[in-house]
């Protein structure tokens, strides 16, 4: 008997998400990431929507009941604010591209994230909070389970018939900023301390433009390398 209903779905930040896979790096392997865009619901939708759930519940009822997948295709969906809603089981392999889903139940398989929106060039656009979390959470998987980059595909390598996750998302610029954010090992609370406990003092203290100028320079490039810009 399959459930009727699927009443809830647990919303994250990253940071909350982050936490929540580490218990799994032990419990499943993970061999490549997929990347997809829902195209529909659009972001239009999402932002037309009270009820958020409601948008995440209606992939599930058309994936489980309508396409008969068991359950919502994939592992997590990340919404236009960069929240990462829960999807299917990360035990369970996702219904992500035929051919590609490596289902045999040996809880060795990709993991499978949407990203809510249109990304055809034209509609709408992958960016701001939405984009930061995509990287991130590609970033994150490939470092908790040591994957190369080679293995980040997106659902158009693995069906040709479609432009998904859309378009106007780049193949090359989405591995260039993963490739940037794997390199940021600062946490934002470091790189705050260190610019209010010294760089903040001495730029008071500083007696030059330039000095000022150069601790100004210092204080950006720490909240870079700690992703805060
Ligand atoms: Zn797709």
């Amino acid at each position: 008997m399959m459930a009727v209903e699927r009443k809830y779905f647990r919303r994250f930040t990253f940071a909350e998400y982050v936490d929540y896979l580490k218990p799994f790096v032990s419990q499943v392997k993970f061999s490549q990431v997929h990347v997809h865009g829902t195209w529909k619901p659009t972001i239009a939708d999402y932002r037309k929507a009270s009820d958020k759930m409601k948008i995440i519940q209606a992939m599930w009822r058309f994936h489980a009941i309508t396409q008969n997948w068991g359950d919502i295709a994939q592992h997590a969906t990340i919404d236009p604010d960069g929240y990462i809603w829960e999807g299917r089981s990360l035990l369970e392999a996702p219904a992500s591209a035929v051919g590609y889903n490596d289902p045999d139940n040996d809880r060795i398989h990709p993991f499978m994230f949407e990203m809510i929106g249109n990304f055809d060039v034209g509609a709408e656009k992958l960016e701001g909070a939405q984009l930061a979390t995509a990287v991130k959470l590609t970033s994150s998987i490939m470092t908790m389970w040591k994957l190369p980059e080679a293995q980040i595909k997106f659902h158009r390598e693995m069906n040709p018939g479609k432009s998904c996750p859309g378009s106007s998302v780049n193949k090359t610029s989405f591995l260039e900023l993963v490739r940037d954010w794997r390199n940021v090992d600062m946490s934002p609370a470091d790189a705050n301390k260190i610019i209010s406990n010294w760089l903040s003092p001495a730029w008071f203290a500083a007696s030059s433009k330039a000095e000022r100028d150069e601790i100004h320079r210092l204080a950006n490039e720490l909240r870079k390398a700690s992703g805060q810009l």
